[in-house]
């Protein structure tokens, strides 16, 4: 599973940030996600809270 975001859409709410810091960070100032800091269903429910739509979820291709 891959997380994208999309800096153009985010408006910094930072509700993913606050909800699960350890997948979420600024680091540097710039956004980093660490999908190895949670589990696939916490991600996905801080990725379905983003206000914005800027968290996108990209499931593996089955054939790689
Ligand atoms: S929850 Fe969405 S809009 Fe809020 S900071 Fe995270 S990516 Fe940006």
């Amino acid at each position: 599973m891959k997380v994208t975001y999309d800096a153009e859409t985010c408006v910094h709410a930072g509700n993913c940030l606050y909800s699960l810091p350890e997948v979420f960070k600024v680091v540097d100032g710039q956004f980093v996600i660490d999908p190895t800091g949670a589990s696939e269903t916490e991600i996905r429910r801080i990725v379905a809270d983003c206000p914005t739509g800027a968290l996108t979820i990209q499931d593996a291709d089955p054939s790689e």
